[in-house]
């Protein structure tokens, strides 16, 4: 007994004694402070340590600090190698003078029937796909028909099935791969995007290639934890039972994508539907088919050199007829839809007869508030990029500028300021649809001045080198709600300003609207910017700031109202491609629900009754009161004379 006393005691001086050394070692990096001093001839006098002991102290800390590394380090160096993507080569990338036999010789996977691929003009049914900012051709691409829709979602059905069960590291390696791609051939890609729907360089990159890479970056880092089972409290009456949602993959999605991201519309739901464990049909814009094919290839080759499936990702090349034919096909588990609220009716509509659920992400007339405590000047940039950004051609364009009268003199002003010297094919791409599109806006500027309004710059179409479609960078003020412009989605560069006095009626107004995707609030105040984010009825907020909402990836994109329906970010994006199931569990081996004898069928005398005193019992406050349905329960059980409470009382 004595000596394990001795050896306690002497553990104990020992690991004090090495505490001391470490005091010792910290107090010396003050040296030479008092402090350290008086520390030194204290743990001296104290511990009477060896000159060995006081030259070796500076190991004590050392080997702790390489001990954590061990420990720490190793198991997430190992984790990162065998986490450790392979290579994707360089793709192919398209071009207006290629030979297609060249072509479908350099993508070694695929049925040559329905992948997508560029051909010659001579080969029809095709898509010929030109650059909006100079209308040069970039090349044409094999069209599917009606026909074919069947046979591309049923070889992703096929592929689906086993990559249901593969595991979050198979599915991270793929993002993790596509990840690598993006970035390192950025250029290329940002090269692509921009000829196929005449964007600068710059939007692509900041837009299309750093919204993909952020999203990869989530999935890679939260996506499994989003889809792990999620467990839930079980509520008074079950508390022998353990709770859980459960994710499993949807199966097959039908992605139908608009033109204005041409790469990240794509990359978006392909990333979320592969790992959730879905497979995905992807029915691109037919004004960018063109870079659709190649990004296609990108996350297949991506999905090959990962030893995968590449039939889990399909790509329908075609118009309205073949995107119509995907959301009624037999195979398709779940909608997503992208682009305007008249074609999202219709799809909706379809998908609504087959009971199928649908995620529809359509247009917007988001509106900016400017507050008179605003930062006039912070207001105006973050204006002007949400106006001006993509050329407009953005669901969360702000398309509404509501100024505070107080400032209005001085936002337009700088506002006006900053767009009389932004320049077309630099600062602003090309308006992607073309002479339609440039004839709607000029009719809404039209109305919009026939009915007061004033343009203060641009206003009307233009041209580089009398090349391509351009629309001038316009500010136009006194806008007024029964102006066409104020209802229709604009979907153009046009900055048009209201002004406002009283915020209540500012918020009605600014509320009737029908559309309801996203917002910004700019104001000094932050109770009052808080309040007004509240008050919106918008699907997101941002305040002082433009579309930083959309770039988080952990929040969930969407809208209400004519906006859509359904979430494609973050981790409600992510539970949209997966079948959701409720589970319980028993919380005790071997304790089971057992229902008392007059609760089992054929039921016992007294069993309303019985019911009753359970609610009591279960939910009425009060020890007394319990005791009581205690007494009147174990009454009804034991005894069959027993005259249950509400009976007795008549
Ligand atoms: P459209 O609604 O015209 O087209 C969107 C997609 O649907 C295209 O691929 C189109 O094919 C296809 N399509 C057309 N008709 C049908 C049909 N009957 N059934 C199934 N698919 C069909 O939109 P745009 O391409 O013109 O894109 C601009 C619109 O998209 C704007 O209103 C914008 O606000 C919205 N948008 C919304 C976003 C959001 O997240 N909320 C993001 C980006 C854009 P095809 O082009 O071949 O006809």
């Amino acid at each position: 007994m004595i000596t394990i006393i001795r050896m306690i005691e002497q553990t104990i001086a020992y690991v004090l004694r090495m505490v001391a050394v470490v005091l010792n070692q910290a107090a010396s990096v003050f040296e030479p402070s008092p402090v350290s001093g008086l520390c030194q001839s204290t743990l001296d006098r104290v511990w009477n340590w060896t000159e060995a002991e006081k030259s070796a102290a500076w190991l004590i800390p050392f080997s702790i600090t390489v001990s954590l590394i061990f420990v720490f380090g190793m198991p997430m160096l190992f984790k990162f190698l065998s986490d450790g993507a392979p290579h994707l080569e360089t793709v192919p990338v398209p071009s207006a003078t290629f030979d297609p036999a060249e072509d479908r010789q350099s993508e070694s996977f695929g049925d040559d029937d329905v992948r997508p691929q560029l051909v010659g003009p001579e080969v029809k049914p095709s898509i010929e796909a030109t650059d909006p900012s100079t209308g040069a051709l970039l090349g044409y691409v094999a069209a599917h028909t009606v026909d074919d829709v069947d046979k591309l979602v049923s070889k992703a059905r096929v592929a689906q099935k086993a990559w249901a069960s593969s595991s979050f590291d198979r599915r991270r390696r793929v993002i993790r791969v596509l990840s690598n791609y993006v970035l390192y051939e950025q250029q290329s890609l940002s090269k692509i995007c921009s000829l196929d729907c005449g964007k600068p360089l710059q939007e692509s990159s900041l837009m299309d290639i750093a919204a993909s890479l952020e999203k990869f970056q989530w999935l890679i880092s939260d996506g499994e934890e989003a889809l792990k089972p999620s467990r839930r409290k079980v509520g008074k009456i079950v508390p022998h039972k353990v709770a859980h949602v459960e994710y499993s993959p949807v199966g097959v999605i039908a992605a139908i994508t608009p033109w204005n991201l041409p790469i990240n519309n794509i990359f978006n739901p392909v990333s979320a539907a592969l790992f959730a464990g879905c497979a995905i049909v992807v029915k691109p814009s037919e004004l960018t088919v063109w870079s659709a094919v190649h990004v296609i290839r990108v996350v297949r080759r991506a999905l090959t050199v990962c030893g995968e499936d590449p039939e889990l990702v399909q790509c329908l090349i075609g118009e309205g007829d073949v995107g119509s034919k995907l959301v009624k096909a037999d195979g398709v588990d779940k909608v997503f839809f992208t682009g305007s609220t008249a074609t999202g009716r219709k799809v909706a509509t379809a998908a609504a007869e087959r009971l199928r659920p649908t995620c529809l992400e359509l247009g917007g007339k988001d509106v900016c508030i400017v507050a008179d405590d605003a930062d006039v000047a912070n207001a105006v940039d973050v204006s002007i990029r949400g106006v001006f950004s993509n050329s407009g051609q953005l669901c969360i364009a702000l398309e509404r500028i509501y100024v505070h009268r107080k400032v209005k003199e001085e936002f337009v002003r700088r506002a006006v300021d900053i767009v009389k010297k932004m320049r077309v094919g630099v600062d602003l791409g090309a308006i992607t649809m073309g002479t339609v599109a440039l004839t709607r806006l000029e009719g809404l500027v039209e109305d919009a001045v026939s009915r007061g309004a004033k343009v203060l710059a641009g206003g009307k179409r233009t041209d580089l080198d009398g090349k391509g479609w351009f629309f001038e960078p316009t500010v136009i003020v006194n806008m007024k709600e029964d102006m066409r412009m104020a209802k229709e989605e604009v979907f153009g560069p046009i900055l048009s300003i209201y002004d406002w006095e009283d915020e209540d009626t500012m918020l009605e107004t600014v509320n009737s609207c029908t559309f309801g995707l996203g917002s910004t609030v700019c104001s000094e105040d932050k109770a009052r910017a808080n309040r007004l984010q509240q008050e919106l009825e918008v699907g997101m907020c941002n305040v002082n700031d433009f579309a930083t909402t959309a770039i988080c990836q952990s929040l969930p994109f969407g809208g209400t109202k004519n906006s859509g329906s359904g979430r494609n970010g973050g981790i409600e994006g992510l539970h949209g491609c997966c079948k959701i199931k409720s589970t319980t569990r028993d919380r005790f081996v071997g304790f089971k629900t057992a229902f008392p004898k007059v609760l089992r069928y054929p039921v016992g005398a007294n069993v309303a009754e019985f019911a009753y005193e359970i609610n009591d019992l279960i939910f009425r406050g009060g020890v007394i009161g319990k005791m009581d349905n205690l007494r009147q329960l174990i009454g009804m059980t034991l005894f069959p004379s027993w005259r249950p409470r509400s009976v007795a009382s008549g």
